[in-house]
């Protein structure tokens, strides 16, 4: 078959590969679209030390069954299906009790960090456990349903933020995830939500995705802005989608006493933390990781026309050309929005 494998750091060829073989309780799947994500342009070259050569990226994805292994029943040749990016093992303490995205020895699609190395789909063909594919509504398309995945990783945030209805909400960082969280936060019933972003464009994209207010970080009253829109109090839960000092401050500072900060972005290792801020306001600070079930929550949005994804896909191009769209991305000559690659 054929891939687009990464062979050295920055140096993807498109080749002949050998094709997946199913345990028995795997499919294969038929890659039919396989978004290109931010994690995947930061570790080509090298810098994350999670992209390890030689190497098939691709974690957002959405195919066909093409062949089920013995012990699968539930799912047949045929099937349209998208599918977690964490391939986890289900009799895990952490999987047992829900958290899946924490389990020990969670393998990611498309990564090797040096303790593993599992094939992703930037490829005509991926093996996939049956346990962690979900079924693509009639209505969605491959295209809407490799989007699926940056989706459920912003419901996955929302999630642990508790959000209650009529609560007043921060998104620090408009790019993929950030843009989500907005339109889920209208969805879930937030009455304000405010979007700060370093870059005028992302701005304007937050006002399209639903944010009713826009500010730039670089604003110097923009603590008073916050303050003006929520009863001189701050928010009530602020979600970083960045992963810097200055973006983790901008958030815990926005939020009232007693308020929550869920942090999505991991950038950096270390931040600098506002600790007396945090300690003596009562602030809630939780980590958001990954995806914990939320694709069928965003499946179903998708089929009932509840959530829109089309308008954050930036180009879609043919598989074999995907060396190209990664260097483009490098060099931030293409987005803002996903580059989804057809095998
Ligand atoms: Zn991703």
């Amino acid at each position: 078959m054929k891939a687009l494998v990464l062979e050295k750091y920055k140096h993807l060829v498109y080749k002949d590969v050998p094709a997946p073989n199913q345990a028995i309780d795997e499919v294969i799947v038929e890659v039919k679209a396989c978004g290109i994500c931010g994690s995947d342009v930061h570790g080509f070259d090298g810098s994350t030390g999670r992209r390890i050569p030689p190497l098939i990226m691709g974690h957002e994805a959405s195919g066909i069954i093409t062949e089920t292994g013995a012990a699968v029943s539930k799912w047949k040749k045929g099937d349209r299906v998208t599918f977690d990016s964490t391939v986890y093992k289900l009799d895990d303490w952490y999987s047992l009790r829900g958290t899946y995205n924490l389990s020990d020895n969670r393998e990611v699609l498309g990564v090797s960090p040096g303790t593993y190395r599992r094939n992703g789909a930037f490829a005509e063909y991926i093996s996939i456990p049956q346990h962690i594919l979900y079924r693509i509504p009639e209505n969605v398309s491959f295209n809407q349903a490799a989007m699926v995945e940056p989706a459920a990783v912003a419901l996955h945030a929302i999630n642990i933020s508790g959000i209650k209805a009529g609560n007043t909400c921060l998104v620090i960082g408009a790019g993929m995830i950030g843009t989500f969280i907005i339109k889920l936060l209208r969805i879930s019933g937030a009455s304000i939500v405010i979007a700060i972003d370093i870059n005028d464009n992302q701005l304007a994209q937050a006002k399209k995705a639903g944010a009713d207010y826009a500010f730039l970080s670089s604003s110097e009253d923009l603590h008073e802005k916050i303050n003006s829109l929520t009863s001189g109090r701050g928010a009530d839960i602020a979600y970083e989608a960045v992963g810097m000092t200055a973006a983790v401050n901008t958030a815990i500072n926005g939020v009232r006493k007693g308020g929550t900060v869920v942090l999505v972005g991991n950038i950096s290792q270390t931040v600098d933390f506002p600790l007396q801020k945090v300690v003596t306001g009562e602030i809630m600070v939780a980590g958001s990781c990954a995806i914990a079930g939320e694709y069928e929550a965003i499946l179903n949005f998708l089929k009932m026309g509840k959530l829109s994804v089309d308008d954050q896909i930036f180009a879609v191009a043919p598989l074999s050309e995907g060396a190209v769209w990664f260097d483009r991305l490098y060099k931030k000559e293409a987005g803002p929005g996903k580059v989804i690659l057809i095998p």
